[in-house]
């Protein structure tokens, strides 16, 4: 029988990407190419991925947002649709353009972006309804959720604060994918505290973790990081893949990544996190939970696109032979 509402919700910005489709070229450069549209947005992309690898288990999905009455919104209605992520709270706005990030990629591993965020921010307390969050066993926050907007972020605080009462022990996610050049230390560290209190699994890359725990060193950081709250802290690494931290592995647990070809590395951490969580949620031990998270970033770097197309099936069966 079909659930009436989803396991695992997250919330927060829905974008396309646009991108140049040669390294180095830059946005001002008049009559380049672009190539895109692709369905974005971190929280998004998050939730994409876990709706895929969760499939086997019959976990559900679902996400709130808000985009524009557009033909960019449509097509990520249709992505999210296509993989099963319920969109029932998912809101269409007359006043505003779907959100669109431009993305400059450089040949030093650089991105740029321009945004133009239309109605990415626009998701806000009143969409978060209650009854949502009846079936809830994970919600997944984003720093970028949180700071996009102050209605987004106090929307985010509320989901917590209903998915926390209707189960005490649901886990809390948390992709803290900020950056000190985006917004003011000071800033981040405050919108970051009140989730980072009610964190299970912390997913930040080695600079995140620095800069929330104010140490320097990835790993020392997120030594740090567990005496803050979270009860596992997963360090991602790009290629080198991620080591994961808690307090019966304090030291950490090296998981090497799987090797691929980079074509597009955006959305590789959301891809990595939505089948962390999956992982998670079937009980699997933190290895073979790390090795599929890896597995599941890699493929996504293979192709164009924050969103991957790739099943629980092809991460496994390139899991395996890695292991082989
Ligand atoms: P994002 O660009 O989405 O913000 P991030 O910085 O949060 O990403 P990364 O460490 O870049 O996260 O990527 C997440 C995971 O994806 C890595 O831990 C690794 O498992 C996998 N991954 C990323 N890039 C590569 C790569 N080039 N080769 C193999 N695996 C990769
Ligand atoms: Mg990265």
């Amino acid at each position: 029988m079909e659930k009436k509402y989803p396991d695992i919700i997250s919330l927060g910005e829905l974008l396309v990407e646009i991108m140049r489709d040669k390294l180095d070229t830059p946005h001002g450069e008049i009559g380049a190419i672009y190539r895109g549209p692709f369905p974005s947005g971190a929280p998004a992309i998050f939730i994409d991925s876990a709706s895929r690898m969760g499939k086997p288990f019959n976990l559900s999905t679902g996400f709130i947002g808000v985009i524009g009455k557009d033909n960019f919104g449509n097509c990520i209605i249709e992505k999210l649709k296509k993989d099963n992520v319920d969109i029932s709270q998912v809101k269409f706005t007359e006043e505003l353009t779907t959100g669109i990030a431009f993305n400059q990629y450089n040949s030093n591993g650089s991105r740029k972006f321009i945004f133009a965020k239309g109605a990415a921010g626009d998701t806000s307390p009143k969409y978060i309804k209650t009854e949502y969050f009846s079936n809830i066993k994970n919600l997944h926050i984003t720093g970028s959720a949180l700071s996009i907007s102050k209605k987004s972020r106090e929307a985010c605080y509320k989901a917590i604060k209903i998915a926390k009462k209707h189960n005490p022990d649901v886990i809390i996610s948390f992709d803290p994918n900020l950056r000190p050049e985006m917004l003011n230390l000071e800033t981040i560290l405050k919108i970051c505290k009140p989730v980072l209190e009610t964190t299970e699994i912390l997913l930040p890359s080695g600079e995140e973790a620095e800069m929330l725990s104010g140490i320097k060193g990835s790993e020392n950081a997120c030594q740090k990081l567990l005496e803050m709250g979270p009860k596992i802290i997963v360090l991602k690494q790009g290629k080198k893949g991620c080591t994961v931290f808690t307090t019966d592995e304090s030291k950490g647990l090296k998981v090497k990544g799987y090797k691929v070809i980079e074509k597009d590395p955006t959305g590789a951490g959301d891809s990595f996190g939505g089948a962390f969580i999956i992982g998670y949620l079937a009980g699997w031990d933190l290895l073979k939970i790390a090795q599929f998270a890896n597995t599941a970033g890699a493929l996504k770097v293979e192709s164009f696109g924050p969103m991957a197309d790739t099943s629980y099936e092809d991460v496994m069966l390139l899991m395996k032979k890695n292991l082989l």
